[in-house]
């Protein structure tokens, strides 16, 4: 069908037919990448945008440049864009360079506003037309195709079918179900290193509309993840933005990589498990696929910039002038950082038994009242713990939040981070007399995902107190000695285990469950991602294993999580016998009744229902009916039981 059509076009019919017809193959201006690529001669060649369009499958459009070249038509006036097609170049490599190879409409001659019409999902083919259906509201002036990096924009033939009209925003064009971020820089720039902000205009699109339009700067950002050809990046809008469903409303965002993390969800599920352990700031995170300068990078994490924020690190912020009495104590937030000595100086200190810091905010260090002050608070909390002093009163308890140490403590444990304390983020806030453990951050290794701690499970104690795990300096020294030496932190860490096993927040079942929603959530960003980097199969970073595919990837993280929880079980002494929550068969005094769908309590009294994976799903006094089948948690004054319905 297609391509009779296609056929009856290229005759000429289509002109008779009138430009109103939907679907007419529109003709416009060649425009694009002016330093084309001539391959016969072997040189750079001005101006050959119209190889793309001379209806000869035997020449074709190439760019000097290897990335960020594009070619495309200006077509006089806004025009709704029905079907995009497209030939490879006449040779052996030419339909690969196809292949993910994005078509971009604009308004804008720079294409500062470009979004996608399409991204082609296979290699094209030689000698023949393919023929893509776009499903898009909006009219566009300027039309374009981008090939992905370093295919130098190899295309033989692109052609474009649509019909005139400025049409609206209601029904745009996204890659995948999950949102599409596109950024497009001022002459394509593309980011270069972790110091330069490359202006751009930010674009984000859900459920097929605008989410967030606004402009703002794009540069690298992270550490080993930068190695990788597919980068990791750091937004900035010059205004802060709401974007998504991310409470905070803030200018600075990531965009997490995942390179070597072919599950693309370590940080995700990791940021799961911190919620269940209701530590008091998880970083916002969601899944999206990335469109920089038109060319496609895959699958990324948006995720919060870790900083203070009124919903991120809720502290106050520090003035230069906050140098004396209550205002200098507050807030701060820091890093036990093993890069630390890479920062400059004044922002970042050794403490007292040697572990390296760095001040994330005030912002350069603080003046030098603040530095100080921040500096000996953390060597005295290390001095009264390094000491034996564990006391609530007069011991390092009374100057740090033990209990957030060890919530953050368990999740490094349960995911299985070797960096769990090579970089631990700590923050105080202004009368606050204590210092909080928290946010978790970067997964990337995680879940058995380093060579250096493979297989985790066989080690024989807790990974981040062994050996075989990273620490900043001598932070597993003063982690040791609220872990292991005090007493409390021993009955404490027990204590926030079984509390989150009682009230199965976490459970295998339910983090395998989680898993899967995800992977149903990631199935089409995925495909697309290993389209773009072939490396199921491959070693990258500190892989020990390629399973093959995508879901024998997930089924690792689900095993590995199966394995781990009974480890961990046994590590911290959980006897589920005496975890108060007892099977409904088992107590046949119970308050709490069960029959057929229903739940109820005998005498009318309030109780709480909780689905497996902790969400709260019934309140109240009347009996709960029409429940689905699963297993709740379910809760009386005291008494918590676990029904299966
Ligand atoms: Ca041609």
């Amino acid at each position: 069908m297609k391509t009779i059509i296609t056929m009856a076009l290229l005759s000429g019919a289509s002109l008779m037919m009138g430009a109103e017809i939907a679907g007419n193959k529109l003709d416009g201006t060649p425009i694009g990448t002016a330093r084309g690529y001539n391959y016969e001669i072997g040189g750079v060649v001005e101006n050959i945008q119209n190889r793309a369009f001379d209806g000869d499958f035997n020449t074709y459009f190439a760019t000097d440049r290897r990335s960020y070249g594009w070619v495309g038509l200006d077509l006089g006036q806004p025009h709704i864009i029905t079907r995009v097609g497209w030939a490879a170049r006449n040779d052996g490599v030419g339909p690969g360079r196809l292949r993910c190879g994005v078509i971009q409409g604009a308004n804008s001659p720079d294409f500062l506003d470009a979004i996608p019409l399409y991204i082609i999902p296979e290699s094209g083919k030689i000698g023949e037309m393919t023929y893509g259906e776009v499903s898009s509201s909006k009219g566009f002036r300027y039309v374009r195709f981008v090939s992905t990096g370093d295919a130098r924009c190899n295309i033989a033939e692109l052609e474009f079918y649509g019909t005139p009209g400025e049409g609206d925003d209601t029904n745009l064009v996204q890659l995948t179900n999950l949102p599409t971020v596109i950024v497009n820089t001022v002459d394509a720039e593309e980011p270069y290193d972790k110091e330069h902000d490359i202006t751009a205009n930010i674009i984000i699109i859900n459920d097929n509309k605008i989410d967030t339009e606004a402009s703002g700067t794009i540069r690298e950002r992270g550490n080993a993840s930068r190695q990788f050809p597919k980068k990791p990046w750091r937004l900035k809008f010059d205004k802060k933005q709401n974007i998504l469903d991310a409470p905070a409303k803030a200018k600075k965002w990531t965009l997490l990589n995942n390179y070597g993390d072919k599950s693309l969800m370590r940080n995700i599920v990791a940021f799961e498990i911190a919620r269940q352990f209701d530590m008091a700031y998880v970083p916002y995170s969601r899944a999206v696929d990335v469109i920089l300068n038109g060319e496609y990078k895959g699958c990324y994490q948006l995720c919060d910039q870790v900083e203070v924020n009124a919903n991120r690190v809720n502290i106050t912020e520090m003035e230069p002038e906050d140098i004396t009495g209550d205002a200098l104590t507050g807030g701060y937030f820091i890093e036990v950082d093993g890069y630390a000595d890479q920062e400059p100086a004044g922002e970042w200190f050794y403490s007292r038994y040697n572990t390296p810091v760095t001040i994330k905010s005030p912002d350069d260090g603080g003046v030098t009242e603040q530095y100080n002050y921040i500096r000996d608070y953390f060597s005295r909390v290390e001095e009264l713990a390094y000491t034996g002093n564990y006391s609530e009163v007069s011991g390092y308890r009374a100057m740090f939040d033990a209990e957030s140490f060890i919530k953050y403590f368990l999740v490094q444990e349960l995911t299985g981070n070797p960096d769990g304390f090579w970089s631990t983020y700590f923050y105080k806030d202004r009368l606050d007399d204590k210092l909080h453990a928290g946010p978790v951050w970067d997964f990337d290794i995680a879940f058995d995902n380093d060579f250096r701690v493979y297989p985790t499970n066989n080690i024989s104690n807790f990974l981040s107190l062994s050996g075989k795990a990273s620490t900043a300096g001598n932070f597993r020294q003063f982690a040791n000695r609220i872990l292991v030496s005090d007493p409390n932190g021993i009955s404490d860490r027990e204590k926030i285990w079984a509390d989150a096993r009682n009230k199965g927040r976490i459970s295998a079942e339910k983090l395998s469950e989680y898993i899967d929603k995800m992977s149903d959530e990631l199935a089409q960003s995925q495909e697309l991602n290993f389209k773009r980097w072939p490396i199921l199969r491959e070693y990258v970073h500190m892989n020990p294993r390629v399973p093959a595919s995508y879901s024998a990837e997930c089924d690792f993280l689900k095993n590995y999580l199966t394995t781990r929880i009974d480890r961990l079980d046994d590590y911290l002494s959980y006897d589920p016998t005496l975890s108060g929550v007892d099977n409904i068969d088992d107590t046949a005094e119970s308050e709490i009744k069960v029959a057929g769908d229903t739940i109820y309590t005998a005498n009318g009294s309030q109780f709480s229902i909780y689905a497996i994976d902790g969400r709260k799903v019934y309140e109240g006094t009347t009996p709960a009916s029409a429940l689905p089948s699963g297993i709740y948690i379910v809760t009386k004054g005291k008494q918590t039981v676990k029904i299966a319905l």
